[in-house]
């Protein structure tokens, strides 16, 4: 396929790497001026768009990816599909994809998990929001960049989706960290707390998967010096965002919102560059004043 990239910083400029690498013709863009090896590079955003077959956009937030689709949207060629790979709010995403189908194009939301690892391998989880026949022209892309696409419903289904599940991983990794620390101040070890919760009803990915104790079950960023990972800053993002759509709902995600007070106080002191689960040692640092 044809294929326009924007967006080509830590996820994109892996993601239109393996594209081009599968064989696809790939033009690329990004206002720092990245280049990317396979990847022809386009003087503007425009002219990455213009006449590809699929456009993929994987740019920092919401007002951004406005910014550039009332520039590409213009020049998209008829049927074409375009696929947001960008965490942004679901009003923007469901904005961008009105905008795109007014012009006869396909449009998907499909934000992703599995980070920098994920994106270099080609083993991201796409979680896409559209219609079916937009769904199906991106399947093949999703393939070559990831292992997994859900298709979780219409415009701005793959954005609620990343954001309750990042919420949830944020309340959870809290929740874990908060369990080993009482454990420590209690006497209890770390590694008898994760062999009886990670077998128990306890259990959960925060602790089976990445547990925040360095030493303690599978290889996580707590054995990195807690080097990212998944950074703080990014999960404060989906925080925020969780906490945005809450309020455009009306829904009440009263720990959502604690988990993103306590991100944005860690962030401010300690956590900017740190991995998420270094709320660990920040939270153990702080004693209890009531
Ligand atoms: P990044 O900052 O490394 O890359 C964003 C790129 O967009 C930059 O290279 C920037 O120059 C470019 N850009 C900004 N404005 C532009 C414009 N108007 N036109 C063209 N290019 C523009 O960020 P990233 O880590 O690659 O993340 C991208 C998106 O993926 C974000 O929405 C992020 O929340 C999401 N995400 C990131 C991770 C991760 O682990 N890094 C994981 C999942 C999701």
């Amino acid at each position: 396929m044809e294929i326009g990239f924007i967006g080509l910083g830590n996820m994109g400029a892996p993601m239109a790497r393996n594209l081009a690498a599968a064989g696809h013709a790939v033009t690329g863009y990004d206002v720092a001026g990245v280049r990317v090896e396979g990847v022809t590079a386009a003087a503007s955003a425009a002219a990455a768009a213009a006449g590809r077959e699929a456009v993929v956009t994987m740019l920092p937030d919401g007002a951004i990816l406005r910014q550039v689709y009332d520039d590409i949207v213009p020049v998209g060629a008829a049927g074409a599909v375009f696929i947001d790979c960008s965490t942004i709010d679901v009003d923007s995403a469901r904005a961008a994809a009105a905008q795109a189908e007014a012009a006869g194009l396909l449009a998907v939301d499909a934000p992703v998990s599995g980070g920098v690892g994920g994106a270099t391998a080609g083993t991201l989880t796409f979680m896409a929001g559209g219609s079916e026949a937009a769904f199906a022209r991106a399947q093949p892309l999703f393939e070559v960049m990831g292992a997994r696409a859900v298709h979780c419903g219409g415009a701005g289904a793959g954005q609620a989706a990343k954001i309750c599940n990042n919420m949830l991983l944020g309340i959870s990794m809290i929740g874990a960290c908060e369990a080993f620390m009482l454990a420590e101040r209690l006497g209890l070890d770390a590694r008898a707390l994760f062999d009886v919760v990670s077998t128990s009803s306890g259990s959960c990915w925060s602790v089976n998967t990445y547990c925040p104790v360095p030493g303690v079950g599978p290889t996580s960023p707590a054995d990195n010096d807690y080097r990212p990972g998944f950074a703080a800053t990014l999960m404060l993002k989906d925080l925020r965002l969780s906490q945005q759509a809450a309020g455009m709902a009306g829904a009440q995600t009263p720990l959502g919102a604690h988990a993103a007070d306590l991100y944005a106080a860690f962030v401010a002191e300690d956590g900017a560059g740190r991995d998420f689960s270094a709320i660990l040692p920040w939270l153990g640092g702080k004693s209890r004043s009531a």
